[in-house]
This record gives C-alpha cells, structure tokens and sequence, in this order.
C-alpha cells in the first residue's frame, strides 16, 4: 500500500483533556452560540461579520488580531456579531503549498500534524480567553472536528468540499451554523443540494462509528416559522473580489445596498465574510515574514477594516 503509518495520534478527548477550555469559557460559547443561532432563527436582526485572515498562520499576529476585534466588537454589539475567522486548514487547488497551521504549525518548516493539532486548539483557546469572542473554522476534514467541536461558533464548508457526501452528512449532525459555499464552478444549485442533504437525517460512518443524525433544530425552527428564505453570508473575497481584497469594501457596501432596498434580501443575507489581517495584501513563505501579513490569499488591513465594521454597523 502507497501509504505509510507513521503514529497514531491521541484522540479528540485526550486532547481536550490535555488543553481544557476554562468553565468561564464554555458559558461563553454557549451564549455566543446562541446569540449567533437566534440571527438564523430570525429572532435577532443582528447581522453577522465573519472577518479574519485567509489563513491563521501565527499565533500572535492571530491572538492580536482578534483583540483589536474585541474592541470594535464592544462598540457595535448592539448592531453586528463580529465571528473572528481564525482558519486554520487551508484547501489547495492543486495539493501544493500551505495547508493550514493544522499539517504546519511553523508554515516554512516540515509538517508536524500532532504539533498541528496542539498549536491550533491551543490557538483557538487562547483567541477566545483574550478576546471572549469564539470563532469560525473551516471544516476541510470532517473527521478531525471532534479535535474543535467545543471551541467553534461557525464552521464553513469550502467551495472544493461543498460536493462531498461526508461534509453534507457530517453538517446533518452539528449543532453550530454550518456555512456551505457554493462550488469553483459558481453553481448555486450544488450549495443548496447541500444545505439540503445537511439538513436531513442520516445514518452514515464517521470516525469508525455507525451514527445516525437529527434533524438540525434549525431546520425544524424553519418550517414552525414558515421562513420563506435560507440564511446566506456572502464571501467577499475569493470570486466575488477576484482576489482584489480592496474590492471587499466595495462588495460589502453593495450587499448592504441590496438588503436596504429588497426586504427578501435582507431576511436571506444574514451576514459577511471579510478576509482581513493586520497588514493588507499577501506574501510569499519566506524566512522573513512580516507579522501579520498573510501567506495565503490577500487581506484587508487592520484600519480599512475597522473603518468597515464600523460603516457596517451604521447602516446595517
Ligand atoms: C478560503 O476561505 O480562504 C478558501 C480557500 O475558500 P474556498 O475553499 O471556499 O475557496
Ligand atoms: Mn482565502
């Protein structure tokens, strides 16, 4: 067999022993949670900020990141929930190039997907102590998020894994947002077979188990209310910039244009995703990096960012 065992690796509830979230911060995600679920339920009218690099490379630059965050989020809570984007598994369109702090904990050295591991739960957990706000991830494994299952508010399923029979079973069972992208190809019809399949019981293999999954509670609060529209966050970077990451403000601007004027808009499009870091633009892996500045795709910087939470929240 092409394929070599190099170690068994310690399973989510080791890990989770070994680097505990703090009872202050269970409580914490459990409101956020559900101040985050009654946007869906169409119970609150606050509009969702998913905001953060491309790629959660580094600790610090992250940790910081998202206590700046954590100010802004204080002044416009009455407005907008602010998600920080703290990404930590990156697909790649051919295989090459970064994967994320889960395969390199130390982006220009060898993988180390223990150390992986370790580094991003312990990321995450201290983003959360330092700023109170728990965040979005990208669930490009399925069978690793029992690794982050108690840390994350929000989890997206990228535009190469939104066909994926294993991310839509796995969606049918979580109980936190699940956001489906639409695919490379743009085709709306594949993200709404998929919010579809994740938002019916299944009965599927997951981590060597027969499990069954429910209803999402989401869905059924759906139907009782008689919501004519799904939830939408639009994305805008990636396609929708053309990877322009100044286009974000933009973009953003005219989502919220859209809403003003089309109430069935408004009720559909519950939030943004913005990629942003503290330094705008990209570079390459290199030995010296600017801290803060992102490997993967091109950020807003801090202070445009800010300036756009800040323009959001007034004319949301
Ligand atoms: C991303 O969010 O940075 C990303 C690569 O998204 P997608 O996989 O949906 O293209
Ligand atoms: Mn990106």
């Amino acid at each position: 067999m092409a394929m070599k065992l190099n170690k068994e690796l310690p399973r989510p509830g080791e890990l989770k022993a070994q680097y505990p979230l703090a009872e202050e911060l269970v409580r914490r995600k459990e409101q956020r949670d559900r101040e985050i679920r009654a946007v869906f339920t169409g119970e609150s009218d606050k509009f969702l900020v998913i905001v953060g690099p491309c790629s959660a490379d580094n600790e610090d630059a992250v940790c910081e990141y998202v206590s700046r965050l954590a100010k802004v989020s204080e002044k416009v809570s009455q407005r907008l929930i602010l998600i920080p984007r703290i990404y930590t598994n990156k697909p790649r369109t051919t295989g090459e190039g970064y994967k994320g702090m889960l395969h390199q904990p130390q982006p220009d050295k060898a993988p180390d997907l223990l150390g992986g591991l370790i580094a991003i739960r312990k990321m995450h957990i201290r983003a959360m102590a330092e700023s109170g706000l728990t965040a979005a991830d990208e669930m490009l494994y399925p069978e690793n998020r029992s690794y982050m299952d108690d840390l994350l508010s929000y989890e997206a399923v990228g535009a190469r894994s939104v066909e994926n029979q294993q991310h839509r079973l796995t969606a049918s069972g979580m109980e936190i947002p699940v956001g489906m992208k639409n695919p490379t190809s743009g085709d709306f019809s594949v993200m709404l077979n998929s919010v579809q399949a994740a938002q019916s019981p299944h009965n599927f293999l997951y981590r060597g188990c027969d499990v069954t999954t429910d209803l999402v509670r989401l869905l059924e609060l759906y139907e009782k209310r008689d919501l004519q529209y799904p939830a939408a966050i639009v994305d805008a970077n990636h396609s929708n910039s053309n990877k322009q990451f100044r286009e974000q403000v933009r973009i953003v601007s005219e989502v919220l244009h859209s809403r003003r004027y089309h109430p069935g808009l408004r009720q559909l499009v519950k939030g943004v995703m913005i990629e942003s870091y503290l330094e705008e633009g990209n570079q390459p892996i290199t030995e010296h990096r600017i801290y803060g500045k992102s490997i993967t795709d091109p950020c807003l910087g801090w202070q445009e960012t800010e300036r756009l939470l800040y323009e959001i929240a007034e004319s949301v």
